[in-house]
């Protein structure tokens, strides 16, 4: 099964022979020893010793990684159950699934894979099993946002309903005045084993759903559970410069942890509403802005407006074609790293009706165009074809 479940099963520093306080000097020191005994080159045909090399390999994988080891002992905390256990704020739900991977957060990276690991399950053994410090939920929100509030960032408050810890059972999920029974089906472990051959399988016990204990008078409020859902508000800044569909995470802004643990991480995904005239590319806004035949022909200066500030003059050279592009420095999105541009497309804009004296004005303009700009076109027409 996976790497994870091996890491509350197993206890790496007693299979590599250290304490574990072990410095990282000591591990490795260990480990190069173990491996150079039990190596399959020095011990041909030795398939106790084969097994010893892979389960020392695949604890010095884990503690021998400063960062693996963090969250490995972080797992140990937990006690016997791991995070099946101990863990408290999660829906109490495993998802149907043997340890289903129903994770209500993004798992990028395996912080985070813990991270919701520990929100999994309900309320172990009861408090006095679950004494160590614990994560709180990582939570999701969704937020529409008008499309300046997205380019200039954003405080506001979100309304979420997570789960806390039931009032009326302290979470116990006893009736008031009852107490939880150990589950006689786990023995309280809350997993149960399944051996098959070599490998270990444990799923959540069934009669307990993987709380460890049976509780014989629920109690009314949260039927047993010993969570109950609750709304909270939660006040965020968003950052300058948000995208339509990011993801933005909020360190430290989800349920709160328990035991001294920390709080979980709240993970706003933004909508971001489009704008009248501006566009965005990046850190780039965009913009279309016609421009009359005399102003692309000969030039000239022309207002163009920004986002929030005041319009800007924006100089056409003479001949400017319809659809090129145009850049205003500095008035993009302005971003903790950055500030973008403003990317003018110009497009030349031709009247539906003229008045008399513009209409004698273009016949003028006709009568003094000599060469027509599809004469090329024309001319390599009748090259490319033998029969004219
Ligand atoms: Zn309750
Ligand atoms: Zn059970």
């Amino acid at each position: 099964m996976s790497a994870q479940r091996d890491w509350y099963e197993k206890d790496f520093y007693k299979l590599l022979g250290v304490s574990d306080t072990a410095s990282a000097k000591e591990i490795t020191k260990a480990y190069r020893q173990l491996a150079r005994d039990n190596h399959p080159d020095t011990n041909p045909g030795n398939d106790a010793a084969e097994t010893r090399f892979k389960e020392v390999s695949a604890a010095y994988d884990v503690i021998g990684d400063e960062a693996k080891r963090k969250e490995y002992d972080e797992i140990r905390k937990l006690g016997p159950m791991g995070p099946f256990g101990g863990g408290f704020g999660g829906n109490g739900n495993f998802g149907g699934g043997q340890g289903g991977h129903s994770f209500n957060v993004g798992a990028d990276g395996l912080g985070d894979l813990l991270g919701g690991m520990f929100n999994r399950g309900g309320r172990g053994r009861g408090a006095s099993a679950a004494g160590g410090p614990q994560r709180g939920e990582d939570l999701q929100a969704s937020l529409t946002l008008d499309f300046v509030d997205a380019i200039q960032g954003l405080t506001t408050t979100l309304y979420l309903t997570s789960d806390a810890q039931c009032n009326t059972c302290n979470g116990s999920g006893a009736k008031p005045g009852t107490h939880p029974k150990t589950c006689s089906q786990c023995g309280g472990r809350g997993v149960v084993d399944d051996n098959q051959g070599f490998f270990s399988f444990s799923s959540p016990c069934r009669a307990c759903q993987g709380r460890g204990v049976v509780n014989e008078q629920p109690c009314p409020t949260c039927r047993g559970s010993g969570v109950e859902r609750k709304a909270r508000e939660v006040k965020v800044r968003l950052p300058a410069g948000v995208a339509d569909g990011q993801r933005i995470r909020l360190k430290g802004r989800g349920g709160p942890g328990r035991n001294g643990g920390p709080a979980g991480d709240l993970f706003v995904e933004c909508h971001v509403m489009p704008h009248r005239l501006f566009g965005r590319d990046g850190d780039n806004l965009t913009l279309k802005v016609p421009i009359t035949f005399p102003e692309a022909a000969l030039g000239g200066d022309i207002d163009v407006p920004t986002l929030t500030g005041p319009a800007v003059k924006l100089r056409i050279k003479p001949g400017a074609q319809s659809g090129t592009r145009h850049r205003v420095k500095g008035k993009g999105i302005e971003t903790a790293k950055r500030t973008g541009d403003l990317i003018v497309t110009v497009e030349v804009h031709v009247p539906t009706q003229l008045t008399g004296e513009q209409q004698a004005a273009v016949e003028a303009l006709a009568a003094a165009t000599i060469l027509s700009p599809r004469a090329h076109l024309l001319n390599l027409q009748s090259t490319a074809d033998p029969e004219v």
